[in-house]
């Protein structure tokens, strides 16, 4: 951890909500059925991520903070067949660089687990950690060492606002999981592990918006396009609650927030945004995640296709409700 780790830091962490983003995803990747996140003043005292996953052998705790080092990729194919939230095998590595962390982590086999504490000195010695299977991460007083980027951080509350944001993300793409988001101690989320999307929707918002929506499916096929729709009359003002997914990871994207709106074109009031959660599926090698650090944005083979696949399916199902 040196200034090169630092530099590289900047791209992917740039606030609390991408520290949670990335233990999220490693615990996920893990295999966790349950995930508890606590905060302190918006995560940028403390930011705790407890999972019940597969935990870390004693043997590659230190690797783990190396840069690229990934246990999630062994050649360079797999880049393009990708099957996991995390495989740049950078995350770690960019947080010590910028914040304090400890990692307490047991595997279920295990007859007793390990802790490490990394920062920007460098790992300490492993010790033995007798915690429950599953891995602990807690990461203190990030950008102690960066003065600059903590002085660009927000408000607490706006920080806590982009935690909630990246948490709803995630807890969209993953129905089954169960989440608890605490700060200072006080209850946020308690998102319990659902049977299904629509559930999971549900949770977030009022039972208006579940009656009106509906579900969409474009059908077996290579490409397929799932998820539920709201009806036009579904007034949510002028706020965007709009949800894109690819291969269980959300993504932004212009043109397929374009081809969402263009399909209520007529139907909507001047101003106002289509309700939809989209959850698409495609072969790993039809889709590039490697254009940028944080993975939020993608880049498909055949991007007039998934265009089109929006539009088509959406209008289908709208012309099906008569509209
Ligand atoms: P990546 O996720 O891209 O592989 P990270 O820097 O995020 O890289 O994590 C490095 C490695 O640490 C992972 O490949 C994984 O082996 C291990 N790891 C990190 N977090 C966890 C966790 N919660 N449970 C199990 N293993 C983990
Ligand atoms: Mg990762």
């Amino acid at each position: 951890p040196d200034v090169v780790n630092k530099i590289a830091a900047g791209e992917v962490i740039e606030r609390p909500a991408s520290v949670v983003k990335e233990l999220l995803e490693n615990s996920i990747d893990a295999g966790a059925t349950r995930i508890d996140i606590d905060l302190d003043a918006g995560g940028t005292e403390l930011i705790r991520v407890v999972d019940d996953g597969c935990g870390i052998d004693p043997d590659d705790l230190a690797l783990a903070f190396s840069q690229h080092a990934t246990s999630k990729l062994t050649t360079a194919d797999d880049l393009f067949q990708i099957r996991t939230m995390g495989f740049r095998g950078e995350a770690l590595a960019s947080i010590s660089g910028v914040g304090q962390i400890t990692l307490q982590s047991r595997t279920h086999t295990a007859a007793s687990g390990c802790e490490v504490k990394c920062d920007g000195n460098g790992i300490s010695d492993p010790r033995p950690w007798n915690g429950a299977p599953g891995t602990r991460m807690e990461v203190r007083h990030l950008f102690y060492n960066v003065p600059v980027r903590k002085k660009f951080l927000k408000s607490v509350a706006t920080e806590l606002g982009h935690v909630c944001e990246t948490v709803t993300r995630l807890a969209l793409a993953h129905p089954a999981l169960h989440i608890t988001l605490r700060h200072n101690n006080r209850l946020v989320y308690d998102i319990p592990g659902s049977a299904g999307l629509l559930d999971r929707i549900a949770l977030f918002f009022t039972g208006e918006v579940r009656d009106a929506l509906y579900e969409i499916d474009s059908g077996d096929g290579p490409m397929r396009l799932r998820g539920y729709i709201a009806d036009p009359k579904c007034d949510r003002g002028n706020s965007k609650l709009q949800y894109l997914f690819v291969n269980g990871r959300w993504f932004r994207d212009r043109s397929l927030s374009h081809a969402l709106q263009e399909s209520y074109r007529g139907l909507l009031m001047a101003g106002r945004y289509t309700i939809g959660f989209l959850f698409l599926t495609l072969p790993p090698d039809k889709l590039d995640v490697n254009v940028h650090p944080t993975k939020s944005e993608v880049r498909f083979q055949e991007n007039s296709l998934v265009y089109s696949l929006v539009r088509a399916t959406i209008k289908q199902r709208l012309l099906k409700e008569n509209l």
